[in-house]
């Protein structure tokens, strides 16, 4: 297909088969748990429809988790032929009647998350036969019914005839941070008393599920028949910089950050570049790379160091909407010619770690914030 409206030489490069590896990694240190993938937000920013059809038809992961029907629609009409659930965690209207249609139309299983949209699922026989999904909240105070709320909620349950929960759920707020701290512990509790308060009352559920990715990665939470992992399969840890060398999870990035060169040249500490004429901190060889903030290549990269091979570069002054310049020391070898690609970022975690850490922001940004101009291009290899 034509490229249209985006760029030629910049892009987003997803190697599923990386995805595949992550995926074989995760199966290895969370065994025998069935997965809900979070493909929100266009799967983190790399192409939802690519990276669902790729999960379904070569990994046979059947459950995904967004958070708008706007998203579980863009997978349901791009991938009409294949058989997997969708799972609505956060934006949706059960009195919005058009919401409704949809949701039952596509079968997109909304995720409970008060007790006003239990009822209104409830007492809408049109919800008579779908699965019933709950997610409650243990202590992070976002979404989620009250934990206060359980036993009514029971009661409201069984005199509805409802006695069969599909699935269970609650989500942690500080699963980055080590699994001793004690908001996490206190979650894990809670959660499971409001488990153990439904099967006694004689309440049936079939599935469960706590841990994203930081859970995943301290073996927190993990006693449920699911887990629900986002970050990590598309690589990286989603433990903060302090403690992320004690977590198990080696995943590969599975993107690389493509930015073709524009021009090359050779120039002066103090020289000024860009808007603002801002004074290079050092001489060397100036890169101007075909990516801005008009593609999510934001104004806060300024002064973030990035890699190429085994020279080390600063993006220099400010950033701007279509491309940002990289300074690399005198001395520094092996750097692209004009037209060639420069690597924001590569396969291997630390080059977005360092990224993350030096911008002030967490790995999901980086990926969430590419722009629409920039294309996501897949191989498989
Ligand atoms: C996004 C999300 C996840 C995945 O979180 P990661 O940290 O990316 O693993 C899991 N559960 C819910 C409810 C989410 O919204």
């Amino acid at each position: 297909m034509e490229n249209i409206a985006g760029r030629e030489g910049s892009f987003f490069e997803v190697d599923l088969s990386l995805l595949k590896e992550n995926f074989k990694k995760l199966q290895k240190i969370a065994p025998k748990k069935k997965i809900i993938f979070m493909v929100k937000a266009n799967a983190y920013g790399h192409g939802a429809i690519p990276v669902v059809e790729y999960c379904v038809t070569e990994l046979g992961i059947r459950e995904f988790g967004v958070a708008t029907i706007g998203e579980g629609l863009e997978l349901r009409y791009n991938l009409e032929d294949l058989e997997f659930e969708i799972y609505l965690f956060s934006e949706f209207d059960l009195k919005n009647k058009k919401h409704i249609e949809r949701v039952l139309d596509k079968r997109l299983i909304p995720v409970i998350s008060n007790f006003n949209d239990l009822k209104l699922f409830i007492e809408n026989p049109q919800f008579k036969y779908f699965p019933l999904f709950l997610k409650f909240n243990t202590g992070m105070n976002r979404l989620g019914i009250s934990s206060e709320e359980c036993d009514e909620v029971v009661k409201y349950l069984k005199a509805n005839d409802r006695t069969e929960i599909f699935h269970l759920c609650s989500h942690f707020a500080c699963s980055s941070q080590s699994y001793k701290n004690k908001s996490n512990q206190r979650q894990n509790e809670t959660f499971k008393n409001i488990k153990a308060k439904f099967e006694s009352d004689g309440l049936k559920i079939l599935n469960s599920s706590l841990s994203n990715s930081g859970a995943i990665e301290q073996n927190l939470g993990m006693e449920e028949t699911h887990i629900r992992p986002g970050l990590m399969l598309y690589g990286p840890s989603s433990l903060i910089d302090s403690i992320r060398n004690t977590s198990p999870w080696k995943g590969k990035i599975i993107s690389v950050l493509k930015a073709q060169v524009l021009k090359k040249t050779q120039m002066k500490k103090g020289d000024p570049v860009g808007y603002g004429a801002t004074p290079l901190p050092c001489s060397g060889t100036l890169l101007i790379i075909a990516l801005g903030y008009g593609d999510g290549f934001s104004t806060l990269y300024q002064s973030v160091e990035l890699s190429c091979g085994e020279a080390i570069g600063k993006v220099a002054g400010r950033v701007n909407m279509d491309m940002a310049q990289i300074i690399f020391p005198e001395g520094s070898t092996n750097l692209p010619e004009v037209g060639e690609i420069f690597n924001v970022w590569d396969h291997n975690p630390e080059s977005l770690y360092r990224i993350s850490s030096q911008r002030g922001t967490i790995t999901y940004e980086l990926f969430c914030e590419i722009g629409q101009r920039v294309p996501r291009v897949y191989k498989k290899s």
